[in-house]
């Protein structure tokens, strides 16, 4: 308001002064009065052009969007220029910042695993991530814009937009054959929809082997448990002769310990799985597991077979003692189990290079086929179940074995050839191996 008056004060001045400079002069001509009034209009009028000059540059100013600093005027235009500008650099601050702020977001949907996709009321694409276009196949900058239903195709999802089901999930194959993916659409604004995609591939492969788990384990332990239960019955009802009766208590106990078998076997693997790694600085002696491995090889071989064992210069492995006895007792028992009487099996300790170490079991049993090699580590999988049956097994030997010697950082190398025999090697890294000599000259 000030700055009125003040503007009001200077054009009056003006148009008093112009007024009295045209009397002055207009007097000596006789013209006093309308010099007067047009000295004081020129008085006024000097105020309106530079006005009009000042209005100009802050206009222009204002155009270069704020280029440099205001023009720098005195009074009521400095003021206007000032007060412009701090407006305008606030209201830019805060854009700046609102534009940070949705960069971010952006950056962290982007950085969600899971896929994002935002369509509009006529279900065209508004903005996905990467993770969504990946998902399903989209091209982020090209499939802008476009209806979604024109490019996935997938029934389930069609249907889902079209019946706007939107309170279950529904699942899809990846395009390509890729995987599975499941879909939540969620309504929101105006008609829009937010789309969220999950890669469930790894869920339902890991559900369906733990399905078939369950269901092996039952089959497993339903089988001798109804011989069981039938020898039971005959043990009550029948009347048997001492010679039958034994016969019967002796293939009851044969059932009973495979079940046993099982559960161990089971126990083990699920010990495996819950425990941490095994010590990288607990050292035990190769000659320690040897003894043990080599007695029951003989026990379970009962003299049917040649075997020869070779444990090297007697080093030291570091982890778990009944792991490592576990594993190898595990694959010198399948040599035994599986070689037919007479044949050879043999137990060797190699070093490899650069320090690493292995155990290798080869038998001259029948051997096994290529297309089953890769598939001998998974649980239950056998190559002849009433073979593996009839001598005991569960079909989770290998598995264990499998486990064991990852845990400890190595690998399970298997080789066969049918007719041949087969070969079993463990292979433990170097930092699990060292030799005597290098343990006795780090002592002091
Ligand atoms: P199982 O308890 O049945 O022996 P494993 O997991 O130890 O279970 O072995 C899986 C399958 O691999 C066995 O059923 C058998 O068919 C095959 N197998 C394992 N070791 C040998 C071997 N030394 N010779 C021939 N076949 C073998």
């Amino acid at each position: 308001m000030p700055w009125i008056w003040l503007r009001v004060l200077l054009a009056l001045t003006l148009a008093v002064g112009g007024g009295l400079l045209g009397h002055l002069l207009g007097g000596a001509w006789g013209y006093a009065l309308q010099a007067a009034l047009t000295g004081a209009l020129l008085g006024v009028g000097l105020l309106f052009s530079l006005d009009m000059l000042r209005g100009h540059r802050i206009l222009r100013w204002l155009a270069e969007s704020l280029n440099g600093p205001p023009p720098a005027f005195a009074g009521f235009w400095g003021e206007l220029a000032a007060r412009i500008e701090r407006a305008l650099r606030a209201r830019e601050r805060t854009a700046d910042a609102e534009r940070e702020r949705l960069a971010q977001f952006l950056s962290a949907i982007e950085a969600s695993p899971n896929g994002v996709l935002l369509l509009d009321a006529s279900e065209q694409i508004e903005w996905c991530n990467q993770p969504a276009a990946e998902h399903l196949g989209l091209d982020r900058q090209r499939d802008l814009r476009q209806r979604v239903t024109n490019l996935v195709r997938a029934p389930a999802f069609v249907a889902m937009l079209q019946a706007r089901a939107f309170d279950q999930p529904v699942q899809i194959p990846q395009p390509g054959g890729r995987g599975l993916l499941s879909i939540i659409v969620r309504p929101y604004g105006d008609g829009q929809r937010l789309v969220l995609t999950q890669d469930i591939t790894e869920r339902e492969r890991a559900d369906a082997m733990r399905r078939d788990f369950v269901a092996n384990v039952s089959h497993e332990i339903r089988t001798p448990l109804t011989v069981v239960a039938g020898f039971v019955e005959t043990l009550t009802n029948l009347p048997l002769s001492e010679v039958e009766r034994k016969r019967v208590l002796a293939l009851m106990a044969q059932q009973t310990q495979r079940m046993q078998s099982l559960v161990g076997d089971l126990l083990t693997l699920a010990r495996l799985e819950g425990s941490p790694r095994p010590p990288a600085d607990t050292w035990v002696p190769l000659a320690r597991l040897s003894s043990a491995v080599e007695l029951d090889a003989r026990s379970l071989s009962a003299g049917r077979h040649r075997l020869a064992f070779d444990w090297g210069d007697g080093v030291e492995l570091a982890g778990s003692e009944p792991e490592l006895l576990s594993a190898v007792t595990n694959l010198v028992s399948n040599a035994v189990r599986y070689t037919p009487e007479s044949g050879q099996i043999e137990v060797v300790w190699r070093r490899r290079a650069e320090g690493a170490g292995e155990i290798v079991v080869r038998d001259t049993g029948p051997g096994i086929a290529a297309e089953h090699l890769t598939r001998l580590t998974e649980r239950f999988y056998r190559v002849d179940g009433s073979r593996s049956r009839d001598t005991g097994g569960t079909g989770l030997g290998l598995a264990i074995v499998k486990h064991v010697v990852q845990r400890h950082g190595g690998e399970l190398l298997i080789e066969s050839t049918p007719g041949v025999g087969s070969c079993f090697t463990l292979v433990l890294p170097a930092s699990r191996v060292r030799a005597p000599a290098t343990r006795l000259a780090l002592q002091p």
